[in-house]
């Protein structure tokens, strides 16, 4: 698969952002302008000017139109969905190398609005994905009270469950305790 290191770090950014959504964790991981600057400090995303309220509401709306590319069922489908995010955003490819980085590419505009220099990032990392044939990464969690997405870059696209500290290791424990419970059930009889 060729997607490229800049690709796979614009992708844990976009899982980080749609998994702050309240239709996934039960409330909202974004609620104010704070959260929201917290979020930029932590993934180090660069250019970004002091955020407002039309910011917040900016993401909040790009994170629900990302999501649904989470859910198609065609390339087709998806393309669409990205085209219209990417264009909307206006991208401006620039050759760049700041802070501790090598040179990268920036599609974003210089010191654009942090929902456009999401939607430019982001939609362009789901672009290379499904250039490269890969929509099928694109995953929800498969564990039964579970909305968190993730991308499936694991070699053999066998991923089912999200993040491995809460689902996937959450059902281990699950699985475990029932084990548990069952021997000393055993134990005690
Ligand atoms: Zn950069
Ligand atoms: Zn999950």
């Amino acid at each position: 698969m060729l997607i490229t290191h800049d690709t796979e770090c614009a992708l844990s950014i976009l899982v980080d952002l749609l998994n702050t959504a309240p239709e996934v964790c039960g409330d909202e991981r974004l609620p104010d302008v704070a959260a929201l600057d917290a979020f930029v400090v932590r993934q180090e995303i660069s250019e970004i000017d002091s955020l407002t309220e039309d910011d917040l509401r900016r993401v909040h709306d790009l994170r629900t139109r990302l999501r649904e590319v989470f859910g198609t069922e065609s390339t087709a489908e998806a393309a669409d969905l990205v085209n219209a995010i990417v264009t909307a955003a206006g991208t401006t490819p620039r050759l760049v190398n700041h802070d501790h980085h090598d040179w990268h590419i920036h599609y974003f505009a210089p010191h654009a609005a942090l929902g456009d220099h999401l939607a430019a990032e982001l939609g362009m990392a789901l672009t290379f994905i499904l250039m490269a044939g890969e929509r099928e990464r694109l995953r929800r969690c498969e564990a039964p009270d579970c909305a968190r997405v993730f991308v499936d870059l694991s070699r053999n696209r066998s991923r089912r469950y999200c993040d491995s500290r809460t689902c996937g290791n959450r059902l281990h424990v699950a699985a475990y305790r029932a084990r548990q419970r069952s021997a000393e059930t055993v134990a005690s009889a």
